[in-house]
C-alpha cells in the first residue's frame, strides 16, 4: 500500500502500541541544550538511571549564553550555572558536547543539520518547540518538554499519538524579493495559527522542490507556529547533496547505501493525505507580522486589517494586538517605525540568510535611530560568514556582529528589547514579551526585509532596495 514519509518513519520507530493507544516511539536523535535539560538530568540521577543511548544524544549551548563577551565565568550567574551543569552532565553521561571551545557550538536547530546529525527517516526530539526545523531533511522532528527530555534520556523512547497528515502544496514561482520566510508566514496566515492542530505538515509543490536545504529549514522551523506538531519535506537530491561530507553523515560507500534507504522513506507518489491545501507561490509578497501571533501578518504593501475582517472568536485577540502594537486598523504596515533589528535565530541565522541581508546592507548605513545586531546561528556559520567578509559589510553598515546563540529570539541573555521598542526580527515568535520586554513589540520578517528596515528605520519594501 502507498505510504507517506510519516507512515514509514512512524512504523520504523514503533516499539509497541501502548494501552493508551499512543505509540511508544524510538527516538533516533536527541538534541539537548542548557535550559531544558538540568532538571531532566537531575531526575535521572535521583532515579539512579544512566542516559540510555548517549551515542544518540548531543548537547550544545545556545539559549542563555551571552553573544557578546564569552569569557568564563559569564557575568550572568544563571547562564554560568546552566553552562556548568550541562558541561558536567554531558561529561558524566558520555554525551558528546559542543561547547564554546568546540568550533561546533550553535543553536541546536542550526548545528543538527549542519553537522549531518539530522538525517532523513529519523525521529528527532529536543526540548525546544522549533525542533520541527529538522523536518527539512525528511525527518519526523518535534519539540518536547522537560519531563519528556527526562523520558528520552532514560529510555530513548517517547509516548506519542500519531497526528493526521496534511500536505501543503506551494506551486508556481516566488517573485523576486520573496523568500522561504515569506512562504511560511503566508502559509500560517492562510491556514491560521491553530490550523495545523492535530496535523503534521508535509510541504510539497514546485516552490518547495526548488528550495535549498537552508530555505527548507526556515520553512519547517515555523510549522509549530501554524499549530502543526511537526512539518517535513520529502528527501530528494537537494537533501543528499547537502548532507554529503558533513561530519556525522555516513561516509563513502555507507553514504550511498544510506541514500538508497533515505529515498525509500520519501512519500510514495500516490500516498494518501487527510487533507491537502494549496498556495500560489507567485501571489506571495514580502510578509510582515503586525500583531502578537505569527498568523497576524500581511504583505508589505497592505494595510492592517480591522477586527471585523476576522471571525468573531478571533476579534478579541485582534483588538488586543492592535492595542499592544499601537497600530490603527487601515494603517499601512510600510513606514512603521523600527527601533531594533535582530537578524538571527534558528529560523534565519544560516549563511544564506546572512548573505541575503548583507547584500541589502552593503554600502549602506543603518538608520541612526536603530540598534541592529546580527547573530550567526553557529560558530561554523560565523566562521564561513567571516571568510566571505560578511561581518565587515555588516559592521561598516552599522550592525553589531555577535557570537552564535539564540540571543534576542527569546531574550534570555542581555539581548533584549527595552520598554516599548519595536523590533524587526527574523525569529519565529512575536508573542507579547518574547524578546525580553513585557511592552516590547516584534515584527517578524525575512532577513532581507529586516536589513531593509534597519537601513530605513522603518518597515520598507525590500524589493525597492534589491540590486
Ligand atoms: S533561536 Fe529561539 S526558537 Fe530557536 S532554539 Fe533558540 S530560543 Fe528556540
Amino acid at each position: 500500500m502507498a505510504s507517506s514519509l510519516l507512515d514509514k518513519v512512524w512504523n520504523a520507530h514503533t516499539v509497541r502500541t501502548l494501552p493508551s493507544g499512543q505509540t511508544q516511539l524510538l527516538i533516533g536523535l536527541h538534541l539537548v541544550h542548557e535550559v531544558t535539560s538540568p532538571q531532566a538530568f537531575q531526575a535521572l540521577r535521583e532515579l539512579k538511571l544512566p542516559v540510555r543511548m548517549p551515542e544518540r544524544t548531543f548537547a550544545t549551548l545556545d539559549h542563555i549564553i551571552p553573544t557578546t563577551a564569552q569569557q568564563r565565568p559569564f557575568a550572568d550567574e544563571v547562564a554560568e550555572e546552566m553552562t556548568v551543569h550541562l558541561t558536567r552532565n554531558a561529561q558524566q553521561s558520555g554525551v558528546p558536547f559542543f561547547g564554546l571551545d568546540s568550533g561546533r557550538q550553535g543553536i541546536v536547530h542550526v548545528i543538527g543539520p549542519e553537522l549531518g546529525l539530522s538525517q532523513p527517516g529519523m525521529t528527532i526530539a529536543c526540548g525546544d518547540s522549533h525542533t520541527a526545523t529538522h523536518g527539512a531533511v525528511g525527518a519526523i522532528a518535534f519539540g518536547i518538554g522537560t519531563s519528556q527530555v527526562r523520558d528520552v534520556l532514560a529510555t530513548q523512547c517517547l509516548a506519542m499519538a500519531k497526528p493526521k497528515l496534511r500536505q501543503v502544496r506551494v506551486e508556481g514561482a516566488l517573485p523576486r524579493g520573496v523568500y522561504a520566510k515569506d512562504v511560511i508566514l503566508a502559509i500560517i496566515h492562510t491556514l491560521g495559527v491553530n490550523g495545523g492542530v492535530g496535523f503534521a505538515y508535509e510541504y510539497a509543490g514546485s516552490v518547495i522542490e526548488r528550495m535549498t536545504m537552508e530555505e527548507r529549514l526556515t520553512l519547517c522551523n515555523m510549522s509549530i507556529e501554524g499549530g502543526a506538531r511537526f512539518g517535513y519535506v520529502n528527501p530528494d537530491q537537494t537533501t543528499f547533496d547537502y548532507l554529503r561530507g558533513r561530519p556525522y553523515a555516513p561516509q563513502s560507500a555507507a553514504f550511498d547505501r544510506a541514500v538508497t534507504w533515505w529515498k525509500s522513506m520519501a512519500s510514495d507518489p500516490d500516498a494518501r493525505y487527510d487533507d491537502v491545501k494549496r498556495l500560489d507561490g507567485g501571489a506571495i509578497q514580502p510578509m510582515v507580522t503586525w500583531g502578537i501571533n505569527p498568523g497576524q501578518s500581511l504583505g508589505v504593501t497592505e494595510r492592517i486589517p480591522p477586527a471585523e475582517s476576522v471571525s468573531e472568536p478571533e476579534r478579541p485577540t485582534h483588538r488586543e494586538a492592535l492595542a499592544h502594537m499601537g497600530f490603527e486598523a487601515g494603517q499601512p504596515i510600510a513606514g512603521a517605525k523600527i527601533d531594533v533589528v535582530f537578524i538571527g535565530s534558528c529560523t534565519n541565522s544560516r549563511l544564506s540568510d546572512l548573505r541575503v541581508a548583507a547584500q541589502v546592507a552593503r554600502g549602506r548605513k543603518v538608520a541612526k535611530s536603530v540598534r541592529a545586531i546580527v547573530v550567526p546561528g553557529s560558530q561554523r556559520v560565523a566562521k564561513d560568514a567571516e571568510a566571505e567578509g560578511l561581518h565587515e559589510i555588516f559592521r561598516e553598515a552599522g550592525f553589531e556582529w555577535r557570537n552564535a546563540g539564540c540571543s534576542m529570539c527569546l531574550g534570555m541573555n542581555d539581548d533584549k528589547l527595552r520598554g516599548r521598542e519595536m523590533s524587526a526580527s527574523t525569529s519565529n515568535r512575536n508573542f507579547i514579551g518574547r524578546q525580553g520586554s513585557p511592552t516590547g513589540r516584534t515584527l517578524l520578517m525575512s532577513p532581507a526585509m529586516a536589513a531593509a528596515a534597519a537601513l530605513a528605520g522603518a518597515v520598507t519594501d525590500v524589493r525597492e532596495m534589491l540590486r
